[in-house]
């Protein structure tokens, strides 16, 4: 009988590797076609193929247009920021076609049977694990589960160690910090380790920081020494950028080993032959290290902890390998990096251990079953209430960061009014008190009520982070011991229905060409969502909303009671259906298709902007114009009240004589 084989993959900005679990319980690198540990992640959109690795990231430069790059930067946005062939497409569906080729490359190694788990940054907010899920589901792999890169990493730690093998000699808890710099994200992550149990304390960290900003540096630092020298040139085209970003790639590698490098760089007809220090190059990128070292010490506290209570620093991901990193983290901790895992297959490695573990968890047997693996959420799950005191929305914090995962918080609530017959919540991830530097997860729309509920009715709301970061709602009113049926409509992300759409298309192994026909549709589509209002909208004025209240005083947090929006739909009495809502499942889940790429990571939008904000704005300016002109003529009256020969505007100013 075959056996499933257990394949952990890290999904990289820059560079992808997968890896399995052999008969004898121990990880081994999968390679591709070309025989290399690392693909790099990139694909280029041929009318006829899509080509993955590589080649793709060779011929890149002569590609404009058709080549997709550090895609997982923006994982959670609606689409690529660059066009492809001049279509906007969803990094999801992209990130799909990279798993389709690392998927076939895996087939080749080890046959068709196995099971996946795809990593994801630790500082991955829910949108971007959803996204990733998603693409995992368009390549057509057989996914088990998504799990965080450092614990992964600490994972492979672990293996290496001997800490995973149960019948292995009893050995001391350890206190891992995992610092993770790869192309495009960065992770720090403290993770208790025990025989069995691996445990996260705290994690930070910043999904746009990586490589990619130390090779922007370089690229900056050229155009700017190619622009002094000849001014009169045009500027760069993307093919150009992209081969200077590939010089200055090279260049930042060759500066880990060397003091110092030449980067020559044509354009135009016109050549400029620049050396390039280390020390050059770490003056330009030390706010980046410093960036980084920031984050370290923040999580160290997070996890209320000091530098003599971490036994060992683990380095994970190729930026790592500038040795300007590793100074600054022997400075920060005093340690000396430890180097049993290679950087570029402990997240790979790992993966593919926690896929064995689930495996072993669903009774297969293996060597893995008793294993403890717990995370934290690296954002605080929030709902959108109303401060009632400052008048204006907050967030309000119902599972804040760092806790141990699975995590279910409940709120009660009580309708306001006789026969209510829904709820609407809406649901943020961060920190910031104000929702609009949150990112917004969905609306929870809670309907269907039984008709006939009296006014002060209980309704129960769970929030829950399953362990792999992703979330579920759902909700009951306990008297009739129903569940409530929940809405999550999602504000960015693909609905089942689309992902089942792109992924009929990716696995046909096409090109653009089957791409083309797909987008027309979700074009129409989405046009058809715009004009049926099928996005989450604040509610006409004809809707009338009603605020609830906390059942207890213990219920709600303060700024949600008397806030939490209750949006009143017009739905029949119908009665209330057994469902609860997880956030991948949801059928109801909205999609839409913007004209233009959101300009960040921030998924905020405009329906959060209430009508208030122009009429404070105007206040806020009216107010300062007249403080200002206040105190200067206050600072001009003390001014000529001391030094009378000021008075050169020879006002009659009371008091002040000649
Ligand atoms: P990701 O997981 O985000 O794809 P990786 O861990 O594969 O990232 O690391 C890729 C990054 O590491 C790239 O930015 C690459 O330029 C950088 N890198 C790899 N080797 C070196 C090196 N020797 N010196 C400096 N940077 C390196
Ligand atoms: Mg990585």
């Amino acid at each position: 009988m075959a056996v499933t084989l257990s394949v952990g993959i890290d999904l990289g900005t820059t560079f992808s590797a997968a890896a399995y679990v052999d008969a004898h319980g121990a990880t081994q690198m999968i390679r591709n076609a070309h025989g290399e540990i690392l693909t790099p992640s990139v694909a280029i959109f041929e009318q006829d193929e899509i080509i993955v690795g590589h080649e793709a990231w060779r011929a890149g430069e002569f590609s404009g247009g058709r080549v997709a790059e550090t895609v997982k930067r923006d994982m959670g946005r609606t689409h690529y920021r660059h066009r492809i062939h001049g279509e906007l497409i969803p990094p999801e569906v992209i990130q799909g076609c990279i798993l389709r080729k690392l998927r076939s490359d895996i087939v080749n190694a080890i046959g068709p049977d196995f099971q996946v788990v795809i990593t994801v940054p630790a500082y991955f907010d829910e949108p971007r694990r959803k996204a990733t899920a998603d693409a995992g589901l368009m390549s057509g792999l057989d996914i088990l589960d998504i799990v965080n890169e450092p614990t992964a990493a600490a994972l492979a730690f672990g293996e290496r160690l001997g800490y995973l093998d149960p019948k292995g000699a009893p050995r001391d808890a350890l206190t891992l910090l995992v610092y993770d710099l790869g192309g495009g994200t960065f992770d720090v992550t403290v993770i208790h380790l025990a025989p069995g149990d691996i445990r996260t304390l705290a994690t930070d960290g910043d999904a746009e920081l990586g490589g990619y900003n130390w090779d922007e540096r370089l690229v900056e630092h050229v155009l700017s020494q190619f622009q002094d020298r000849y001014p009169q040139c045009p500027k760069p085209d993307n093919a150009s950028q992209l081969r200077l970003r590939r010089l200055a790639e090279e260049a930042k590698q060759t500066l880990s080993a060397r003091s110092q490098t030449t980067i020559v760089y044509n354009h135009s007809g016109h050549a400029l032959v620049l050396p390039v220090t280390r020390d050059e190059f770490e003056s330009m990128t030390a706010d980046l290290v410093e960036r980084t070292s920031f984050t370290t010490r923040q999580s160290l506290r997070a996890a209320g902890l000091l530098w003599n209570d971490i036994n060992r620093l683990l380095l994970v991901g190729g930026s790592t390998r500038m040795p300007m990193i590793r100074s600054m983290l022997e400075n920060l901790s005093g340690m000396t990096p430890d180097i049993h895992v290679n950087p570029d297959e402990a997240v790979a490695r790992g993966a593919a251990i926690f896929a064995r573990h689930l495996l072993d968890r669903q009774g297969t047997g293996g060597a893995l079953p008793n294993l403890k693996i717990t995370d934290v959420n690296a954002h605080s799950l929030g709902i959108e209430g109303i401060n009632q005191k400052m008048r204006r929305k907050e967030n309000v914090i119902l599972i804040p960061r760092n806790t141990p995962l699975p995590k279910e918080i409940r709120r009660n609530f009580v309708t306001r009014e006789f026969n209510q017959q829904s709820v609407q919540v809406q649901l943020l991830e961060g920190e910031s008190k104000q929702p609009e530097h949150c990112t917004v997860l969905a609306n929870a729309a809670i309907r269907h009520l039984p008709p006939g509920l009296k006014k002060g009715t209980k309704i129960e709301v769970w929030y829950r982070y399953e362990s792999n970061g992703r979330l579920s709602v759902h909700a009951r009113v306990p008297g009739i011991g129903k569940e409530a049926k929940i809405e999550l409509e999602r504000i960015q992300g693909l609905s089942d229905e689309t992902v089942h759409q792109w992924k009929k298309i990716i696995c046909r192994d096409g090109g653009f060409n089957e791409f083309e026909e797909a987008l027309l549709e979700l074009l129409e589509a989405g046009e058809d969502d715009e004009e049926d209002g099928d996005i989450p909208e604040d509610p006409p004025p004809s809707k009338r909303e009603i605020s609830l209240k906390p059942a207890t005083a213990h219920g709600a947090p303060l700024a949600a009671s008397e806030a939490l929006k209750q949006k009143l739909s017009p739905l029949e009495g119908r009665t209330a259906s057994s469902a609860s809502a997880q956030a991948s499942s949801d059928a109801l889940q909205r999609q839409r298709i913007h004209a233009d790429p959101p300009d960040n990571g921030a998924t905020r939008t405009p329906q959060t902007v209430t009508g208030r904000r122009p009429l404070e704005r105007t206040i806020f300016v009216i107010g300062y114009i007249v403080s200002s002109l206040l105190g200067l003529a206050i600072g001009y009256y003390i001014l000529c009240w001391i030094r009378p020969e000021a008075n050169f505007l020879h006002l009659d100013l009371p008091g002040i004589g000649p």
